[in-house]
């Protein structure tokens, strides 16, 4: 298996020079956009890695789905899609048109960024740090990794310049998608962004996802339900605008962020980690996603 990964990341390294590392959260912008990194774990627990896969970077969008799992653990899909629907959007993550445009006005999806500060504002919690920490604590129990924080400098980065997404949050205080602290619910937002991971966390992340929410010692952490309304998602919405054209060439639900990162789960085969923060206009990484693509296509990865 390593050798098969290493071949691939070799063969789509030069890929990273047609991307650009995202620049709009300032701290992002300082990511080496030459890295390119790989873990994938089956469904033994066993990693494989090939490339930078311990270059530490934050999940960003990656935490979109992790947040759905709490918020709905907590409140019950009743409840959450009150507040978010399940349709795909086709415009980019931070777009804000529909919000305005859609009648009555609700974020299309969690995994855009007005539907996820709307997921964040469901999670059980007082206040910012304590839905951090149920998030964190989360993360960490399906990663295996209790070491798993926040990057400061990052998460500061983007609450100074988040301007857009508290144009969103406001919007949807208007409208009452939101209700209570508009500032306590993006700063939960930020932090959750902000979670840092290597590719191995996240393949390990993915593991859980592929064995329906269980460790590979049959631990369950997500319920299984709840894991197959995710990974729909991820199929769906995960990619951004480009998630159809995603899931005809690779077939594999997976969920990409601005920091070059993708997080694949192939159901009941492994989890899968990539990382390479040059990314493709509609934000997705360069090499990443052709690395998925390839890796689907030598072991027939596609669930369609
Ligand atoms: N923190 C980023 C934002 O809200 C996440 C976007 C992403 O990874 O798609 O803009």
């Amino acid at each position: 298996m390593e050798e098969l990964l290493q071949k691939i990341l070799e063969q789509n390294r030069y890929r990273v020079k047609y991307g650009r590392v995202a620049s709009y959260i300032p701290a992002l912008a300082k990511a080496d956009p030459g890295n390119v990194g790989i873990s994938v774990a089956n469904m033994k627990g066993q990693l494989f890695t090939a490339g930078d896969c311990c270059v530490k970077f934050t999940m960003q969008s990656i935490a979109k789905p992790l947040a759905l799992i709490q918020a709905l653990v907590d409140r019950g899909p009743v409840e959450v899609f009150r507040k978010v629907g399940m349709e795909p959007t086709g415009d980019p993550f931070n777009s804000i048109i529909k919000l305005e445009t859609l009648n009555p006005s609700k974020p299309l999806n969690p995994m855009i960024n007005a539907g996820a500060i709307a997921i964040t504002s469901l999670i059980k919690g007082k206040n910012s740090s304590e839905r951090i920490e149920r998030i964190l604590k989360l993360v960490r129990l399906m990663a295996g990794n209790e070491s798993i924080g926040i990057n400061e400098k990052v998460y500061r980065s983007e609450k100074e310049t988040a301007h857009r997404n508290r144009a969103m949050a406001y919007f949807m205080l208007d409208t009452g998608v939101l209700d209570g602290d508009v500032e306590d619910i993006l700063d939960t937002y930020f932090l959750q962004c902000a979670i840092e991971v290597t590719c191995s966390d996240i393949a390990n992340i993915a593991l859980c996802l592929a064995n329906r929410g269980s460790t590979p010692a049959g631990r369950e952490i997500v319920p299984a339900e709840i894991v197959r309304i995710i990974t729909t998602f991820m199929v769906t919405c995960g990619m951004y605008n480009a998630s159809g054209e995603f899931a005809i060439k690779a077939g594999i639900p997976a969920k990409s962020g601005v920091s070059g990162g993708i997080m694949a789960v192939v159901p009941q085969k492994m989890g899968i980690g990539v990382y390479s923060p040059a990314l493709d206009p509609k934000g997705n990484s360069t090499a990443g996603i052709h690395i998925l693509e390839d890796l689907s296509a030598w072991l027939d990865l596609s669930i369609f």
